[in-house]
């Protein structure tokens, strides 16, 4: 396994693949490895030639009052991780490997990204687009590797892949969980004992709302405030948000009469947690 810094060795790298016909899987990810970035690499191992993750704490997409210095990190860990999991190239820039000099363009992601975490984190959508544009043109994958954990994350990539014709194929997986039903996250960390132990009622809820559509309920409203309520009776995180949206487009829906997403963000002290289900009009949740 090779563990590049520099732009130039993993374009040569991948070029050198693409000749030859290889396929390459790519994993995007800002290190700090759990079981959920294991996912996806097994995804990738099993359908690619060759597998390339990175590890990029992108500061263009943290806000100013949020936890990039907080973020965590764990080099060593990941590599040796990268490598359990047979993954053939880990790229590992410095920030100023990938932003040398102040870039000259600016994408801006006009929709998909006026809700959920794109309204609680402006600028954010625009930080993760500039960031995957850069990666996929660098990495040149057959196939890209992104968890629905971060559901609007994927619907605004596909919108990248499609409007700028990106040759890359999207694969979502679904989100993978601690046992008591916490999705995994690098964040998780960061939570102090009280917080962990109310955490999971994210995920309750969340079952809780497809067992409400399930029941018959159709409208929004009613769900979206039998959520809060829910939540509110089990955790002492603030809500930042509850809101559930046609998927992917991300927009408002007056009745479930088709494939949603409801989407929840949590702020504890030092961590937000985001968590969703995306369900069709019976309340089956998709992708589980
Ligand atoms: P991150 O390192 O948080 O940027 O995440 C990198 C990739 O891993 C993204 O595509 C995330 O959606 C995905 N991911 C993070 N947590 C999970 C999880 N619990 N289950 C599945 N995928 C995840």
């Amino acid at each position: 396994m090779n563990v590049f810094d520099s732009i130039a060795q993993v374009q040569e790298q991948t070029t050198k693949w693409v000749r030859e016909g290889k396929t390459i899987g790519f994993v995007p990810t800002m290190g700090y490895l759990h079981e959920g970035h294991e996912r996806l690499m097994e995804e990738a191992r099993k359908e690619n030639d060759k597998v390339i993750l990175s590890i990029f704490v992108n500061p263009l997409q943290f806000g100013e009052n949020e936890d990039l210095d907080q973020y965590p990190r764990d080099h060593d860990h990941d590599v040796s991780v990268a490598e359990k999991y047979g993954v053939d190239l880990v790229f590992l820039p410095t920030e100023d490997t990938m932003y040398p000099a102040p870039l000259t363009l600016n994408i801006s992601v006009v929709r998909r990204a006026d809700v959920l975490c794109g309204r609680s984190r402006p600028g954010h959508f625009e930080g993760v687009v500039t960031v995957l544009t850069k990666l996929f043109n660098i990495c040149q994958p057959t196939r890209a590797y992104f968890g629905m954990k971060d559901a609007q994350q994927v619907a605004v990539v596909d919108g990248l892949i499609q409007d700028f014709n990106f040759p890359v194929q999207l694969v979502r997986v679904p989100t993978v969980r601690e046992a008591d039903g916490l999705a995994k996250s690098s964040r998780n960390v960061n939570l102090s004992h009280s917080e962990r132990e109310e955490a999971p009622s994210i995920q309750a809820a969340l079952s809780h709302a497809t067992d409400l559509v399930r029941k018959g309920e159709r409208n929004p409203e009613e769900i979206i405030q039998s959520v809060r309520e829910f939540l509110d009776s089990r955790t002492r995180g603030k809500i930042d948000y509850i809101e559930l949206l046609s998927y992917p487009e991300l927009e408002p829906v007056h009745s479930i009469d088709q494939t949603v997403i409801l989407a929840v963000a949590v702020y504890y002290e030092k961590a937000r947690l985001i968590d969703n289900v995306v369900m069709g009009k019976d309340g089956v949740s998709e992708l589980r």
